[in-house]
């Protein structure tokens, strides 16, 4: 592959901050290694240790481990008092001591002699001013949708224009893309007091004030989101959009890899071709134990082989809960060689590689949306919290998959019933229609990340940048 560097010989030296959770240090991972062995960047992480989570740690030693050029900058944290947030997120409160160290980075960019900064949305209000006093053009990678971005850019504007009505927060009508419904609007925003709101309105006010913006999406699976961002439609002056994924999954050798003690790798080898419905709700969020009950029912009353990732706690640290707590008593001896459940950190790329997995149960977090379209597996979207509700929208939307809007999310009342959740995966599995639409999505996404694509030439325009700052 050619060098984005072949015509002036320069190498830019990118510095990347990503914020703390594995749906955002997963793709700065990636665009690294994009940056660093595809389009010849002298490329550095800024970390902050120790993680949050467990498996952060472990992606962050694999990520170094198997791409030595890629170089670790250690960002130092100032003091902070969690007790100011009492019961808040820990991946909010790091994204907040994060924020409130951003001053910090100063010296950190001058020793490292950045040519640019790549930081992320949870931190670009604070971080963007840090960078344009030391003259260093600063990008953010926005790791979500670029649904979720034009909604990240134009919320400010909505209630600026809404403020003082009472009311609370209404669907959102995205000029030039679509209306985001009440419903499907982050559970956090409707409290403006709440710490995530105000991180999410100064990070939307200050997205113009950036130098560009990544986004880990491709042009034909989001049209009128990335055109609306670019033409200036969602908010006025916005910055270059870069749309560069679906960014590639990072592979790293085998030993850096977390350990399969629960043997679903060999488990997936012995099932039919598409015959799997692979179900996880992503790396941060836990589901109550009724609705994990209910879930268990339905998979178990669908009648298809399935791989169950279970998660009981928002920091894998503290997730010592036992499966059969969990599950209920003889849930797993009556699914035993039909359906393997692991509550272990998984290879999630490798699964949805694989040609026996059929089906995706997916939170739609969208790295798990991403690498559903990288690889053509249809999703069966049943968002939980947060962005996930957007992201489900560009999965129904794109023919990527399915989303049922009326089943519940984190905060509102009722659990679906297994039985619903068995006949709606019965359906899926049994449409061809999804599975070619999905794989349509595959190729159009491969066709983007090819030399000459559209993610392709964007991630090369971006480099050029930094080569002529
Ligand atoms: N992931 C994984 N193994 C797991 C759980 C998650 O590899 O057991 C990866 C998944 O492939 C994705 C990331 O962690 O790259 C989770 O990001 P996503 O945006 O899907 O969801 P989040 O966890 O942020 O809600």
């Amino acid at each position: 592959m050619p060098n984005s560097d072949d015509r002036t010989g320069a190498r830019p030296h990118v510095v990347l901050l990503p914020s703390a959770g594995m749906g955002h240090l997963v793709p700065f991972g990636r665009l690294a290694v994009a940056l660093s062995s595809g389009h010849g960047c002298d490329v550095s992480v800024a970390t902050v240790l120790p993680t949050v989570s467990s498996a952060e740690s472990r992606h962050l030693d694999g990520l170094f481990a198997a791409f030595p050029a890629i170089r670790r900058l250690d960002f130092n944290l100032a003091p902070f008092d969690e007790s100011e947030f009492p019961g808040a997120d820990p991946f909010f409160l790091r994204f907040e001591a994060m924020r409130r160290s951003a001053p910090l980075l100063s010296p950190l960019l001058a020793g490292a002699s950045a040519s640019a900064l790549i930081t992320d949305i949870a931190l670009s209000s604070v971080v963007v001013p840090v960078a344009k006093e030391r003259r260093i053009p600063c990008y953010i990678l926005f790791t979500a949708s670029a649904a979720m971005l034009s909604f990240c850019a134009y919320f400010p504007t909505y209630l600026d224009a809404n403020a003082g009505g009472g009311e609370g927060i209404s669907d959102v009508d995205i000029p030039g893309v679509y209306r985001i419904p009440k419903s499907s609007i982050p559970q956090a925003l409707h409290n403006p007091k709440h710490l995530f709101t105000q991180q999410f309105v100064a990070n939307g006010r200050g997205l113009v004030d950036a130098d560009g913006v990544l986004v880990n999406t491709f042009d034909a699976l989001e049209l009128e989101a990335v055109a609306a961002l670019r033409e200036g439609t969602v908010a006025t002056g916005f910055p270059p959009v870069f749309a560069v994924g679906p960014l590639r999954p990072a592979t790293f050798p085998a030993e850096e890899r977390a350990k399969d003690p629960a043997g679903y790798m060999e488990w997936l080898d012995a099932q039919p071709a598409r015959s799997v419905v692979y179900v996880s709700f992503g790396s941060r969020k836990a589901i109550s134990t009724d609705q994990l009950r209910e879930l268990a029912a339905g998979l178990e009353a669908s009648g298809h082989r399935f791989l169950w990732v279970v998660k009981s706690t928002v920091v894998d640290k503290d997730d010592a809960a036992e499966l059969v707590d969990l599950l209920g008593d003889g849930f797993l001896e009556r699914v035993r060689g039909r359906g393997l459940v692991t509550k272990t950190w998984v290879e999630q790329e490798e699964i949805l590689m694989h040609g026996s997995v059929g089906l995706f149960v997916s939170h739609s977090g969208w790295n798990s949306v991403t690498e559903a379209a990288f690889n053509g597996v249809p999703v069966l979207a049943w968002p939980r919290f947060g962005d996930q509700r957007v992201n489900a929208g560009v999965v129904a939307r794109s023919g990527l998959g399915a989303w049922v809007e009326r089943w519940s999310w984190e905060g509102e009342d009722g659990v679906v019933s297994g039985e619903e959740v068995s006949e709606k995966i019965k359906a899926v599995m049994a449409a061809e229609a999804v599975a070619k639409k999905a794989a349509e999505v595959r190729d159009a996404a491969a066709a983007a990340t090819a030399e000459g694509g559209t993610s392709y030439r964007s991630l090369a325009e971006f480099v050029g940048r930094c080569q002529g700052a």
